[in-house]
């Protein structure tokens, strides 16, 4: 069996989310604390082929059962995604040539990053660098596609990933920019049009706000996201042969996180989805 995990539902920064004073984060129940997304895919050899590596990696492998890890996929380089690879290294894990699948421009930051150029002159990983639109063979029936999509590139460029196994095939898209961007970046006018063109059966999607209005204008502006709202608004209720579409990566802020806000029944009422911590796919 090939199984795809969420290990995590949040936002790059998790809630709680430090620096948050507010009633989304304050005294938060230990119960209602989400880990930045990452996803575990399990080949059938039992292998572990990690998505994104967050700070909270240790929580994360114990939801996920631990299996031996094979490999780590990266989207892009933004903190949440990357902040748990230290804990790869001599200090923790003490992982030697670990498969890494990276795009050129993420590399190329490794190997100017003091820290994890030591890494890798350690040996901790064994480099694989991908390009847009390569399919890449992890396992019998498991094939990981790399798909450019644009996001904020400061550091790196952004990879959204399709997972194919041998019944299902998932796409994990945390960020990106905005809708308009994406589809052009993939010729298409529409969201189902696009998630046809992958051929998915499952869709992970960037649901960081709820709406425009989440955070002061200032700061919303220099993170750009699709609102949920905006998602739903172009996508209308789910359609037969529609995939099943998970919204993740939701902010702190973001009241889809709260399964008794009306925000949610709204998502569920179109037929559409909010993602589940520890949430199992079989693919
Ligand atoms: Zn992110
Ligand atoms: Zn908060
Ligand atoms: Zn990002």
């Amino acid at each position: 069996m090939v199984t795809a995990t969420l290990l995590g539902t949040a936002q790059d920064g998790g809630l709680p989310q430090a620096g948050c004073q507010q009633q989304c984060c304050n005294s938060l129940p230990l119960s209602a604390h989400r880990y930045p997304v990452s996803l575990g895919l399990v080949d059938k050899e039992g292998n572990g082929h990690l998505i994104d590596t967050t700070r909270h990696l240790a929580g994360q492998l114990s939801i996920w059962n631990h299996p031996p890890l094979s490999s780590i996929f990266l989207t892009h380089a933004h903190f949440g995604h990357v902040d748990g690879l230290g804990l790869l290294g001599k200090e923790t894990m003490n992982a030697q040539g670990l498969n890494l699948h990276v795009s050129s421009s993420m590399f190329h930051l490794m190997e100017e990053t003091p820290q994890w150029a030591l890494m890798l002159a350690q040996g901790v990983f064994s480099e694989h660098v991908f390009m847009h639109d390569d399919r890449i063979m992890l396992s019998e029936g498991l094939i990981v596609e790399p798909v450019h999509v644009p996001h904020r590139a400061e550091l790196s460029d952004m990879h959204a990933f399709v997972v194919r196994g041998p019944n299902h095939s998932l796409l994990y898209l945390p960020d990106h920019d905005d809708w308009n961007s994406t589809l052009e970046r993939h010729q298409c006018t529409s969201i189902r049009q696009w998630l046809n063109l992958l051929k998915v059966d499952i869709a992970l999607i960037d649901g960081t706000f709820w709406d425009m209005d989440e955070l002061p204008a200032l700061r919303q502006n220099n993170v750009p996201h699709p609102p949920v709202s905006e998602t739903l608004d172009r996508l209308g209720a789910r359609r037969d042969g529609d995939p099943e579409l998970f919204f993740i990566h939701l902010n702190h802020t973001n009241p889809l996180h709260d399964e008794g806000s009306e925000a949610s029944a709204k998502v569920r009422s179109m037929g559409w989805g909010v993602a589940q911590q520890g949430q199992q796919f079989t693919l």
